[in-house]
């Protein structure tokens, strides 16, 4: 039935200036999304970007990616007309005819807008001879413009273009209008969820991850993978890094107290995630930390670990409950791989009794005991991007 998608951005209008670029980055995103399909074009008319294509049975498909690009309020599949009123006309009766067939429809109303000031007829009039020729055609049906079952709306610009349902989108920003961060990025639950919230912000996100193989599994190492590609679907390309954290599990297990592993760890975590963030041209960090939700996660912990390096931390699940957390996870699609087995931090270095509490001049002090930038030099060096 529809052979174009209307899209309607979201935030954009806000932006003033920036709007321009803000659009040509959507357009950019859409054409990437649908690359593998043929014969779709993409154009803008009057405040509205266009999505046409020449088989019409890809449109489900097509709505299906666009849907998950980031920047996008709303979006109808319509049917794209020349301004003839008797095609209008007629291709509005289709409309009818096949929205009839999908639900119980007693009432409508046709709602137009002539941006095209050349179309010979005005919005109102035109509305009611639509109007009229489908209560001529169609008898089970009334008008009521208050609370009608369907809504049919017939835009008028450059084509004219006839739809009846909004589909609401994610919102948000477009990817690459708001700069790019470094997501730490485990096999958890949390972690995609996070990179999710802050790229829907119009941040791009590349990701980093720590293993210690061989105490962690390759089977971890896919789980990564494949959140990565379950979260490109909405980020876009997304590069990932993986490093050997082994050697300072090893050394922390030799040179300091059990219960400060978890901390000193994290430390480390940031200091090497900030400077591969640096070093490759990304102002933040991101991860899915929760307030209270674990021993490293306390504010202590937070403050502790935090204060390692200068970097700003983004933690968007900051407030959120676990079961908050779940149902975004649910919703985009990363839960189910989130939950398999495969464990990416190793048990073997986990303390039995982790520090809730920890001091940052004790911490300092073990630390102390350790060569932080030779370790951070070492590990580094296993670096590989996956
Ligand atoms: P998640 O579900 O995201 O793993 P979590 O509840 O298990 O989180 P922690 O394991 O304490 O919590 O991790 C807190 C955050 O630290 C994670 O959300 C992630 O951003 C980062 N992180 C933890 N482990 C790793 C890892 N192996 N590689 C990269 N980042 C990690
Ligand atoms: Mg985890």
């Amino acid at each position: 039935m529809y052979n174009i998608a209307a899209v309607s951005f979201g935030e954009l209008f806000l932006k003033g200036k920036n709007r321009g670029s803000f659009e040509q980055k959507l357009i950019e995103k859409i054409k990437y999304a649908l690359k593998d399909y043929k014969h779709v074009s993409i154009y803008k008319d009057s405040g509205k970007v266009y999505v046409e294509t020449q088989n019409e049975e890809d449109m489900d498909q097509i709505l299906e990616k666009v849907r998950k690009i980031f920047g996008i309020s709303n979006i109808s599949p319509s049917i794209k007309t020349s301004k003839d009123v008797d095609i209008i006309i007629d291709k509005t009766i289709e409309l009818f005819r096949y929205l009839l067939k999908k639900k119980d429809i007693k009432t409508f109303k046709i709602r137009t807008k002539r941006t095209d000031k050349n179309f010979p007829i005005k919005s109102m009039d035109f509305s009611a001879l639509v109007g009229g020729k489908i209560l001529e055609k169609i008898s089970s049906v009334k008008v009521d413009v208050h609370a009608p079952d369907v809504e049919i709306f017939i835009d008028i610009k450059r084509s004219c273009y006839i739809s009846s349902e909004k589909i609401k989108s994610l919102g948000g920003l477009p990817i690459g209008s708001n700069g790019r961060a470094l997501l730490l990025l485990s096999g958890g639950i949390d972690s995609p969820v996070a990179g999710y919230m802050i790229a829907k912000r119009g941040v791009e996100i590349n990701a980093l991850y720590f293993h210690t193989y061989p105490f962690t599994s390759e089977r971890a190492n896919e789980k990564v993978m494949k959140l990565k590609e379950k979260l490109e679907e909405y980020c876009g390309k997304i590069k990932l890094y993986s490093i050997n954290m082994l050697e300072i599990h090893k050394a922390i297990r030799e040179f300091c107290r059990e219960e400060e592993t978890t901390i000193l760890a994290r430390r480390f975590m940031m200091r090497i995630a900030e400077k591969i963030a640096s070093e490759n041209k990304m102002d933040m960090l991101i991860t899915g930390e929760s307030l209270g939700q674990v021993a490293s996660q306390t504010m202590k912990s937070m403050a502790v670990i935090e204060n390692a390096i200068d970097m700003p931390i983004l933690k968007p699940l900051v407030g959120l409950d676990k079961s908050e957390i779940i149902e975004i996870a649910r919703q985009i699609g990363t839960y189910e791989t989130s939950i398999l087995p495969y464990d990416d931090c190793c048990s073997v270095f986990a303390p039995t009794h982790p520090l809730i509490n920890p001091k940052l001049e004790n911490i300092k002090r073990s630390e102390s005991n350790l060569n932080v930038q030779e370790l951070i030099e070492k590990v580094c060096s296993t670096i590989e991007i996956m």
